[in-house]
């Protein structure tokens, strides 16, 4: 029956109907039910609740952390709607769930599905631009114990989709992101510069301290210990889904790959998403799955995940928690630091998508990983140097806010907040040799907005002020973030660094999944992986010293060191994050190929300070050439690569700082 029911309802929401872009919708107070609470608009039901949760997320412009107060509310809040859900509807439970609400600058309306059906939307009022918490979709009747976590909507494409897979399924609760990360001024443009304070803003990268979604996530679990979660986000890579399950729950495994099979028509599943999540140890329970869908799934298909959570709540343990085995639960385990960064970031993903032509960065790994083109020069020579592509001196750097024939326009302010945001990390990370001139223009063009208003608008620029860098935020549809001929194209504001570190040449930072150090033999790469870096798949990090080197920022001596492979030396290295131009000491130390290569590989390597490993400080080692870099590992003790004899030693250090010794057995020649 509910199967029928759920048919009907989609064929009245076609894809097409989905599109992110319609108009908002407002609340009219007037409309109540009989109980008082005000009723959604329709457009929830005949398109989804992100035709009303748009507007209030896309303009949020501050953050602020929670305090007491605001946690106090967040627990009264959902007290008052289990005080429904127990006792049912009542003025005075409406009532009291609304002004808790109402001190959290939110507005509460309610969705009835169906007679014996309806949950409430908690999203931020009008008029509100520092709503810091989360939107929250509570189900108010008879529920099932499954609960979306929905962090990044506005980067994962999550926006229509885990709304709807509430509203055609009997989930018990959906938390949604309250504002758009990246776009926040705490968090600065780049989000990881030295004033980034509150990290990402956003509830399952900040602690349940700093943030107030994250606390509703741990809140919520406390409320209701004995539900089953399910942490989703979106990915760039189409072909797959990626998934892990706590604790290998076999049950919730398979009976999730084969609802997503179903729903999706997808067969290829890897069970191994590595990224930790701050709301983990909120969640005490095995039933808790995390995956990454394909981005273009939640956005052109928002009716799959619908479809899959239907079919989930057809097994008996949806509902009852008797119904299947819970293995023990299983505290969430201390971040790895080898996985603690890695996250396929789908808003950001390659120019060669686009056919933009980038001289590095393609998403394929090989070619990533690619040597340097010519042969190893005599690292022993004094004079030797990593190969350059220097990117220096003054440019201006405009940021595009374009003007449509139809639609939003680009806001100026954050237009020109990303701008000076990119010139002063620009400035930082070079020692002050890249200076952009940071400024907005506003360019209309008569093209109805989508990619067509996009490209029209790049030409036009590139014509006018032929000489610069650009920006082109493009913050109301999808797509995909790429960079390629002095335009960074941009799904939000947050991306810039990344896409920027493209047109000034630079690659992709990725790491290894294994490496050995007795044969030297690599496992897959994770082009993305390397999450302290700029350009890794997450926000935030800084330029790596090879691509500082590289683009002519860093000097040897000063910044840098080489190892020439003659005898045992000894350096000492600071943390890599002290970019600014002020602090003395080397970043990095460069063992070139021809030193610890026997194979001919064109890699040079590179060892540098890594604060990934608590109170002791460690080392990070990777292989770059080309703009981009590929991490070996991160290592307490030693690093050797057997193959050529060549052995890392710390020997000692602090939290700023780190001693090491390189040396190399003889080769026989
Ligand atoms: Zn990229």
């Amino acid at each position: 029956m509910r199967k029928l029911i759920f048919g009907i309802a989609l064929a009245f929401c076609a894809p097409k109907a989905l599109a992110a872009y319609v108009p908002c919708a407002q609340l009219d107070l007037k409309n109540v039910d009989s109980d008082g609470m005000p009723l959604c608009p329709d457009v929830v039901k005949t398109n989804s609740a992100f035709a009303v949760l748009r507007c209030p997320l896309t303009s949020q412009n501050a953050y602020h952390k929670p305090t007491d107060a605001s946690r106090a509310e967040v627990v009264a809040l959902l007290q008052s709607w289990k005080d429904i859900r127990d006792n049912g509807k009542s003025k005075d439970r409406a009532a009291a769930l609304y002004s808790h609400a109402s001190k959290l600058d939110a507005q509460v309306c309610r969705v009835n599905n169906s007679a014996d059906d309806s949950y409430l939307l908690v999203y931020a009022k009008p008029g509100v631009k520092d709503y810091s918490g989360v939107y929250m979709l509570l189900r108010e009747t008879k529920a099932s114990r499954m609960i979306l976590l929905s962090p990044h909507n506005d980067t994962d494409g999550t926006a229509i989709d885990t709304p709807l897979a509430l509203q055609h399924s009997h989930a018990l609760a959906l938390l949604y992101n309250g504002h758009q990360r990246g776009k926040i001024p705490h968090c600065s443009t780049t989000c990881g510069g030295p004033d980034d304070t509150l990290g990402r803003g956003d509830f399952s990268h900040d602690s349940v301290a700093d943030n107030l979604g994250t606390f509703t996530a741990k809140a919520l679990g406390d409320l209701y210990p004995k539900q089953i979660w399910f942490m989703i986000h979106g990915q760039s890579n189409d072909k797959a889904i990626l998934y892990r399950v706590r604790s290998q729950n076999k049950v919730l495994a398979n009976a999730w790959e084969k609802a997503m099979s179903n729903a999706t028509g997808l067969d290829k599943f890897n069970p191994k998403f590595n990224a930790d999540f701050t709301t983990e140890p909120g969640m005490n329970t095995n039933w808790y799955l995390k995956t990454e869908i394909p981005a273009v799934f939640h956005r052109e298909k928002p009716e799959h995940l619908a479809k899959a959570f239907t079919e989930l709540e057809t097994y008996p343990w949806a509902y009852d928690e008797t119904a299947a085995p819970d293995p023990a639960p299983e505290p969430a385990a201390s971040p790895d630091p080898e996985s603690v960064t890695v996250e396929d970031d789908p808003a950001e993903v390659d120019p060669a998508l686009d056919g933009d032509p980038v001289e590095d960065g393609t998403t394929d790994e090989e070619a990533d990983a690619e040597p340097a083109d010519s042969a190893p020069e005599d690292p022993t020579d004094p004079a030797w140097k990593p190969k350059y592509h220097t990117f220096k001196g003054d440019h201006d750097y405009i940021c595009l806010a374009m003007k449509c024939a139809d639609g939003p326009p680009v806001s100026v302010s954050h237009c020109a907040s990303l701008a000076k945001g990119i010139a002063s990390f620009y400035k930082n990370q070079s020692h002050g040799k890249l200076i952009f001139h940071p400024r907005v223009e506003v360019v209309s063009v008569n093209q109805p907005y989508g990619p067509k208003c996009g490209s029209a608008v790049s030409d036009l620029a590139r014509r006018k002020w032929g000489k610069a860098l650009f920006a082109l935020p493009r913050p109301y549809y999808h797509g995909n973030s790429n960079a390629g001929m002095r335009l960074a194209n941009l799904t939000g504001y947050g991306n810039a660094a990344h896409e920027t570190g493209h047109l000034l040449g630079l690659g992709h930072c990725g790491r290894y999944n294994g490496f050995d150090q007795e044969s030297g033999k690599f496992g897959k790469l994770n082009s993305y992986g390397d999450g302290g870096a700029t350009m890794s798949g997450l926000r935030g990090g800084n330029i790596r010293i090879s691509q500082a080197i590289r683009l002519g920022w860093a000097e040897l001596g000063k910044d840098y060191a080489v190892y020439d492979g003659v005898g045992r030396k000894e350096f000492t290295l600071r943390k890599e994050t002290n970019i600014d131009g002020r602090s003395s000491g080397l970043q990095g130390l460069v063992v070139p190929a021809a030193v610890w290569s026997q194979a001919g590989e064109g890699r040079d390597m590179y060892v540098t300070f890594s604060q990934n490993c608590g109170h002791d400080p460690c080392m990070a080692v990777y292989l770059a050439a080309n703009g981009g870099s590929q991490r070996l590992g991160i290592m307490g003790g030693e690093f050797h690569y057997t193959p050529s004899g060549l052995k890392i030693t710390r020997l000692g250090g602090d939290s700023s700082q780190m001693k090491i010794a390189i040396e190399k057995a003889p080769v026989k020649k």
